[in-house]
């Protein structure tokens, strides 16, 4: 049977991952976040001594037998650096300004290509990311584009920290927000878009909740499940 691919793209901080994680529990399907992908080459570059903007290191990292893979357990994703389970090791913010900075590179979009369209093609899959719906599954059952206002996410991420009992203040979250979205969107490479086919979300004025509901009803609506 032909496997089914849901493809969810935004920018930072929309609630991509919790959300295409719990929808995808509910259906039954394998939830593939591809930012831990750039986070795991971002921290493999880092551990070279590569410093951020120092584009023409990275190949030779990529080149030297580097491997990323995905396994799951219980259902949780987890990211494997040669082997090593990095999934937590790479959820920090200066792991986030590598993913940032490498993502922007073709040879690292290229590089994690294959593995992405592979995994849409041996399992049903919910997959969030930048340009799934625009670059690595252009065909994809069901594409939902989803988003905020860059105050509403960065109040979230905000909260977040609080929570964490980290020392940031507002503004410095919401500046580093904008940096990340102007990033993201000007880039050469795969920048991030909506795909014309794509649904878009705006969970500005919604509670995850809410979000999640939308985002299912959308996808149950559209593959009849
Ligand atoms: O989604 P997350 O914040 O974990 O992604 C980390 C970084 O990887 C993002 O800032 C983005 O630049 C990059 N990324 C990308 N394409 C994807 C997923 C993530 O460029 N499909």
């Amino acid at each position: 049977m032909k496997s089914i691919a849901v493809a969810i793209d935004g920018p930072s901080g929309a609630g991509k991952s919790t959300i295409a994680r719990a929808v995808a529990g509910r259906l039954g399907f394998v939830y593939v976040d591809t930012g831990a992908m750039y986070r795991t080459i971002g921290l493999a570059v880092c551990r070279a001594g590569v410093l951020l903007g120092e584009t023409e290191k990275i190949p030779a990292v990529l080149d030297d037998g580097l491997k990323v893979s995905l396994k799951y357990e219980a259902g949780t994703q987890h990211v494997l650096l040669n082997g090593e389970d990095v999934s937590s090791l790479i959820r920090t913010p200066e792991i986030s300004k590598y993913a940032s900075f490498v993502s922007a590179v073709p040879a690292v979009r290229a590089f994690l290509l294959d593995t992405q369209r592979e995994m849409a093609k041996t399992h049903n899959v919910i997959m969030d990311g930048r340009d799934i719906g625009t670059v690595i599954l252009p065909d994809a059952a069901v594409k939902i584009f989803l988003t905020a206002s860059a105050q509403a996410r960065a109040r979230r991420r905000f909260l977040e920290l609080q929570e964490k009992g980290e020392t940031v203040t507002f503004d410095e979250v919401l500046a580093d927000m904008v940096q990340r979205d102007h990033d993201d969107m000007a880039r050469a490479a795969a920048p991030l878009r909506q795909a014309e086919d794509a649904i878009l979300v705006d969970t500005s004025e919604l509670t995850l909740e809410q979000s999640m509901e939308a985002v299912e009803d959308i996808i149950r609506r559209a593959l009849e499940v």
